[in-house]
């Protein structure tokens, strides 16, 4: 505390430090010239960096109001003294605590989640981290360990990247809270789980995600927070959260960056 308010007075004085720091701005401007901030969404020029034009703001469902407070769903009515949940949460309880999700995956919210995804888009991980802060404060603990969903390893090596921990990462940086990227493990290749029923894909399902050895020691007693970028059946993570149950944490929490809506 006392080498930043130090540092800060040093600013603007005749100081190294000043002088660093008037050349550091000088250099945004000119990158600012170079690169004017664009919408995440369309490029349209905008006014701040990583933010969305009024347009794409429109067209991006962000989740709001009353949610189911296991999978984040928009319910209708309001919240009252007893746990809010969806018809599908009452019938099928998930293995976690509770959960939310920041976007409906629809409309402009679809287009970003795939860009991250498969298009390279990696810069779109920070906004959307300060999204999923704000959609999942209420889950958010002391000393909580943030942990992605796992990628297997051919699929990132194919992929380059695993786009729930890019989300995973920024979302510490945002919280300040230990994020363990490779906390998870994915053993085996899964196939897809579109269009599988509840006990097809929990058999697709049997085993694949487990604990990384090493970090089985982070766990112990502490809570978790599950990133993933969508949330559909949530079977995988339901197998994450198992995975955590069993090695010891204590409450498991889940945050997507997007909520499939149940009848799509
Ligand atoms: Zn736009
Ligand atoms: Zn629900």
């Amino acid at each position: 505390m006392a080498l930043r308010s130090k540092r800060e007075g040093a600013v603007g004085s005749g100081s190294f430090i000043g002088r660093k720091y008037r050349i550091a701005q000088r250099i945004q401007t000119a990158l600012a010239l170079i690169y004017p901030p664009r919408c995440m969404g369309c490029g349209e020029l905008t006014e701040s960096d990583f933010g969305l034009c009024g347009a794409c703001w429109r067209d991006t469902p962000f989740i709001g109001g009353t949610v189911c407070e296991s999978c984040g769903v928009p319910v209708i009515g309001s919240a009252d003294r007893f746990r809010t949940e969806c018809d599908d949460c009452l019938k099928t309880p998930p293995p976690w605590n509770a959960g939310r999700a920041a976007l409906m995956y629809d409309g402009k919210a679809r287009s970003l989640v795939l860009a991250l995804k498969h298009g390279d888009r990696t810069e779109l991980a920070r906004p959307a981290a300060r999204w999923m802060a704000q959609a999942g404060r209420e889950l958010l603990r002391p000393r909580m360990v943030i942990a992605p969903v796992p990628l297997h390893w051919s699929r990132l090596l194919k992929r380059r990247y695993n786009q729930s921990a890019l989300l995973a990462r920024n979302l510490g940086r945002e919280t300040g809270l230990d994020c363990v990227p490779d906390l998870l493990v994915r053993k085996r290749r899964t196939p897809a789980l579109d269009g599988k029923t509840a006990r097809e894909r929990d058999e697709a399902l049997a085993g694949a995600i487990d604990i990384h050895p090493r970090r089985a020691l982070h766990l112990k007693g502490r809570d978790v927070l599950l990133v993933d970028d969508v949330m559909t059946s949530g079977a995988t993570l339901a197998a994450c959260t198992r995975a955590c149950q069993a090695a010891g944490a204590n409450h498991i929490f889940v945050l997507a960056l997007a909520r499939v809506a149940k009848d799509a």
